[in-house]
Order: C-alpha cells, then structure tokens, then sequence
C-alpha cells in the first residue's frame, strides 16, 4: 500500500497584519513538519494558512476530490472566527482531527506580552472552532497536547489508521462466492444500507466462477508456489514434493493463485466462501484464504460479508504494526470457576498473522463441506492483548460491538484440533463479557486483531457514524445494558426522519 496523506490546515484571520500571519504561517509549518517527521501512518502536508471563508471551503472541496487524502488535521494557531468555518465544514466529507496543540511548550513568563498573547491563543481560538463544530454535529477525532508529545503523536496515528481503514471500506469491493450459510441469522445483513454507510460493495459470484478460474492455472505455476510454501512454513513430510499427498498442497496452490487472480480481477480486496456452495471445487478453501488473509485481503466464513469488511478494515488501520487480524470464531468455553477461557478457532481459514512463529501446513479431514480433505495452517495465537469486533445489522443501523481481550497460551497442547486455534480471557471478565455480548445481540463471527485496537475501532466507528459498544475493563452489566438503551434512543434520533 502506498502511504496515504493527511492535510494540515491552520485557521487563523486576517485581524493581526501581514507579520502575524507569516510568523503562523512559519510556526504551523513547524508543528506540521513535527508531525511528518515522527514516522506517523499517514504522510502530512502542509496548506497555506487560512484566513477567508472561500478559502476554507474550496480547501476542503479539494480535500474531498483528492484520493490520496483521508483525511484533514485541523488547528487554529490565533482566533479564527468560526463562521468563516460553515460553510468548509458542511463541505468536508472526509474525517477531521482537531488538534488543539500551540506552537511553544512553555509560556515565556518573563518576556510574555499582548502580541505573544495574540499569536498564540489557540487556548481560545480551537475553543471558538470546537463550538462550531459542535453545533454542526461534526464528527471529529480531538487530540490535545504538544505536537512533540510522543502521547499526541500515537493519538495522531491512531486517527490516521482509522481513517485509511475508513478509506479502505468506503473504496472496498467485496466479492462473495455464493450466498450465506442457510438459516443463518448473523450473517444477513442489509447490503445496500452497508454501502451507504460504509462504502462498501457486496456483490456474488457464482462459485464456479472460482472452479474455472482454478482450471486456468497453470500445472507449473502451482509446483512454484508449493516450493515457496515449503521454504516458508513447516509442511508436513506427506504434503511435500515426493510426499504421497503433494497433489493435495498442488490443489491448494492452485486454489490460492485462482482466488488471487480473480480478486484482482474485480479490484476486490476482500471476499467470502460457503461450505454449503463449493461447486466443482475439489477442497475446501483453507490455506489459500489464510494465505490471502495474510497478504491483507479481508475474508469471511459462510458467506459473511459483514466480518470480510471488520477483517479488511482491521488490516488497513494494522499494517505494518507488531501483530494481526482474521476471522474469529467463538467456540467453546473452558469454563473452571475463576479460569474461564474462551477457545477460538474456525474450521480452517483463521489467519496465521496472529502467530510470530513458523505456521505448519498440514492436511486433515473434515466432514464439513463434503469435499476431499483440505489443506490447511496449523498454529497458536500468540499470547497479549487483542480485540475482537462485531458488526450487527439491528434492521434499521449497524452496530459495532468490541471486547477488549487477553489471548493466552492453552493450558495444554491440542494434538487433536489442526486449526488455527486461540484462547483468550475477555475482559472485564468472562462472565460480564459473555453476558455483555450477548446483550448486544453481536455474533459468533468477530475479526480479532493484535495490531488495531479499540481506539482504532472506536475513532473507525465515529468516521462511519456507527455505535461502537466496547466492553472493556471498566464494563458492568447494568452500565453496559443502559448505555445500548441509550444509544438506541440516540442513533435513531441522531438519524432524522
Ligand atoms: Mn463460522
């Protein structure tokens, strides 16, 4: 991916003369090379200081034509009467930082006079811009602090994440082989309400449109890329080249090169499959979702589009930090009073990114989808913090609900369960969790992410206007119940008629 762009904009007026202004000019210059230089998710540009309410608004208009741009940081280095800013903000459709930062750490005590106080009053100035931004309800990210503040600066980044997730969804194209898992509840969902808040596209393919784009792979492009699995990972001896079921590892090779060339092909970045719909395919598609998966393409299970779009959001706003993000199941519980674990796992396409150790790649059967035995990676989750999302369709809006997690080790090894598995203690503990989670109505499907976490989501849920309802260490029950009461009432009334 290459690095998106955020736009520093400074508000100021035209009140103060020209050597004012050019001496906020220099010193937003400053404050946005500060943020530049400090190895942020997003690349940050400068504008020219704006004084003028046309100014303002064609500024944001051009924000919002500019792909490369997700989104704007705003600052008002004097008093910026806020007015000026209607008109801009009714405009702006990407997501706003207000940063309320000044461009010296230290008041000069001794040398302090009515011009310094004059130049530097963003105490009051972003106060006048965040009361008009209020008042028009525009959702915004605020940060507070120095802009040389390593804690501003990882709140930046959080911001910046989200919104490149945030782009990512708006700009996603969704590819489902086949429809939903039948009789599921979960998994349907509204997609042309989905596309209005999110972006993104759903649309189905028939799943033997996959089979014929697997017969169209060459025999030596598969032996190549069986090569690099057994370079790369852990394959079992029988699935190796000279092992008696290397046809299977070729099959699945195939299986991923076909995947790949038809997402490419649609310009999707993420996709479902069905157990219930798998046509001509020979396996089950195992370890070339999770190879997929890997590489960033968002993916669910059963025809689950809405998890395909959480796990394609969470590596966008994760890339490039330490961990990962995939589909998750709930499914089953270690439930010993006071060493209650939840057991995660799907029947194959978990994603390897969760482990920092050499995944194996190994071949099982499985009764599921009545197909000969599939390929897939074998692993643990490696312990630490983690999240875990789910997206609701409650009929009239989405609702986003999170778990804030720690994965830990199994308390044995699990010979018998060749999966990608995770076990995890939810926070603020399993029983106020579950119940939480049920409460909400959130599903059996999550994307569980080791690099975004809840302040992604959350900053990622404001951009989308959608409730994010995270159970978290401070939940109770009670709380928890109140506050999806409360926001029930807020998001249909947030909606208008
Ligand atoms: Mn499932």
């Amino acid at each position: 991916m290459t690095k998106p762009t955020v736009w520093f904009l400074t508000g100021s007026q035209h009140l103060y003369g020209d050597e004012v202004l050019a001496q906020v000019a220099a010193n937003s210059q400053a404050i946005a090379r500060t943020l530049a230089d400090a190895g942020l998710a997003a690349s940050v540009t400068w504008q020219p200081v704006l004084t003028s309410k046309d100014a303002i608004r064609r500024t944001m208009l051009e924000a919002n034509a500019d792909d490369s741009v997700i989104g704007v940081i705003a600052w008002m280095h004097t008093f910026s009467p806020a007015k000026m800013w209607i008109a801009g903000l009714d405009a702006l459709q990407k997501p706003l930082l207000h940063l309320h930062t000044q461009a010296n750490v230290e008041l000069p005590w001794a040398t302090i006079d009515m011009d310094f106080m004059n130049l530097n009053q963003a105490a009051h100035g972003d106060r006048e811009f965040a009361a008009i931004e209020t008042r028009l309800g525009v959702a915004r990210s605020t940060v507070v602090g120095h802009a040389a503040e390593p804690r501003v600066q990882a709140e930046v980044d959080v911001w910046m994440r989200a919104a490149a997730g945030w782009q990512a969804v708006q700009r996603l194209n969704l590819v489902r082989f086949g429809d939903n898992m039948r009789n599921v509840a979960v998994t349907e969902g509204d997609k042309v309400e989905a596309e209005h808040v999110f972006g993104v596209s759903v649309n189905t393919y028939g799943v033997n449109d996959l089979v014929d784009a697997v017969a169209a792979v060459g025999d030596a492009e598969a032996v190549t890329l069986a090569a690099e699995y057994e370079e790369l990972y852990d394959v079992t001896p029988e699935l190796r080249r000279g092992g008696e079921r290397h046809d299977s590892l070729l099959y699945s090779a195939k299986l991923e090169l076909a995947l790949r060339r038809f997402l490419e092909a649609h310009d999707a970045q993420a996709f479902t499959t069905n157990f219930e719909d798998l046509g001509g395919l020979v396996q089950l598609p195992g370890m070339s979702v999770q190879r997929l998966t890997l590489d960033g393409y968002g993916f669910g299970a059963e025809g689950d589009w809405k998890t395909a779009v959480l796990v394609r959001a969470a590596k966008v706003m994760g890339a490039g930090l330490p961990g990962g993000a995939t589909l998750m199941e709930d499914y089953t519980y270690h439930l010993v009073p006071g060493h209650e674990r939840i057991l995660g796992a799907h029947m194959l396409e978990v994603c390897p990114s969760l482990t920092s150790s050499v995944p194996r790649v190994e071949i099982h059967p499985l009764g599921i989808g009545n197909r000969a035995d599939p390929v897939r990676f074998v692993f643990d989750a490696d312990p630490g913090p983690a999240i875990v999302v789910a997206l609701t369709d409650l009929r009239d809006r989405f609702r986003l609900t999170g778990n804030s997690v720690t994965l830990v080790a199994p308390d044995e090894p699990m010979p018998k369960l060749p999966v990608g598995r995770a076990v995890w203690i939810p926070d603020p503990d399993f029983h106020t969790s579950a119940a939480c989670w049920l409460t909400a109505g959130a599903a059996h499907h999550t994307v569980m992410s080791t690099a975004a976490g809840a302040a992604h989501f959350q900053a990622f849920a404001a951009m989308a206007g959608t409730e994010f309802a995270l159970i978290t260490a401070g939940t109770t029950r009670d709380g928890f119940e109140k506050e999806l009461r409360w926001n029930s009432a807020y998001y249909r009334l947030a909606r208008g008629l």
